[in-house]
């Protein structure tokens, strides 16, 4: 079809149309996990990623930007605090997939592509986002307990979530960007 004529308007007033339909549904589903998630723990622990330098620096393109990561965590947020509870964001620097879980040596020869890996330290064999997982809860309470003893380098926003105070010079800026 011609652009700019009827046809092509009519079309792209469809492929609109759908676009907004995935939009919504996957909202929808966001939702619903956040609501599910919110309901079930007292606390919830993620990775303070930078969505949009990732996407650029891994060549993932717009997929992994747009996978609602970010819009997880807004609503996980907010569903949180509206029940008193708290979201901890953990450092984006904080090496959770690198580091072994169970000895807490890092592994720095860990690639993306490795899905498994064995910790040459003590030997345990790892699922990668098991591992990741299992460094983020415990840094998570780590966290929690430090800050439920006061430690001032810890701060809760009046959104619930609980952080380091002193983000790196870049980390608000990013964010922003990132439209969250
Ligand atoms: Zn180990």
């Amino acid at each position: 079809m011609k652009y700019g004529s009827a046809n092509y308007w009519e079309q792209k007033h469809k492929i609109g149309k759908l676009h907004k339909k995935a939009r919504n549904r996957r909202k929808d589903f966001l939702h619903k996990l956040s609501r599910k998630v919110s309901d079930s723990f007292d606390a919830v622990v993620v990775k303070d990623i930078n969505l949009q330098h990732m996407s650029q620096s891994l060549n993932f393109g717009k997929a992994v930007y747009d996978n609602g990561y970010g819009m997880l965590r807004e609503m996980l947020a907010y569903k949180l605090n509206e029940q008193g509870k708290i979201l901890v964001k953990v450092d984006k620097f904080f090496p959770s997939s690198k580091r072994c879980s169970v000895c807490h040596e890092v592994n720095h020869d860990l690639k993306l592509s490795d899905r498994e890996w064995t910790c040459k330290s003590c030997g345990t064999q790892h699922d990668r986002d098991r591992n990741s997982c299992k460094n983020l809860l415990d840094e998570g309470k780590d966290i929690l307990n430090r800050w439920a003893s006061g430690d001032s380098s810890l701060i809760l926003a009046p959104s619930g979530v609980l952080s380091e105070k002193k983000l790196h010079p870049q980390a608000h800026s990013n964010v922003r960007q990132d439209g969250e």
